[in-house]
């Protein structure tokens, strides 16, 4: 166990990807949050890690997101700002 342990925090963590999470959801009236989180697990030692990249935008704001934000189509509706 400790050894286990003790390998997990000297590894040097050779990262790959698993899997990415990509998803859009009304945060207020009319503006967007895009979210992205990519999912990575180290070779060797099996640590993982998650990297969550978000972004909002107005309407009018929509043709200046990134690349990565463009792409999402899933809506998480569930996640919606509904106070209004
Ligand atoms: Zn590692």
């Amino acid at each position: 166990m400790n050894y286990l342990k003790f390998k997990t925090m000297d590894c040097k963590h050779k990262y790959e990807h698993r899997d990415t999470v990509s998803y859009w959801y009304y945060c207020g009236r009319n503006n967007k949050e895009f979210v992205s989180t990519s999912f990575y697990f180290c070779i060797k030692c099996c640590h993982e890690k998650e990297v969550t990249k978000r972004v909002s935008a107005f309407p009018s704001e929509e043709y200046s997101i990134p690349d990565w934000a463009k792409a999402i189509s899933f809506h998480r509706k569930d996640l919606d700002a509904n106070n209004y």
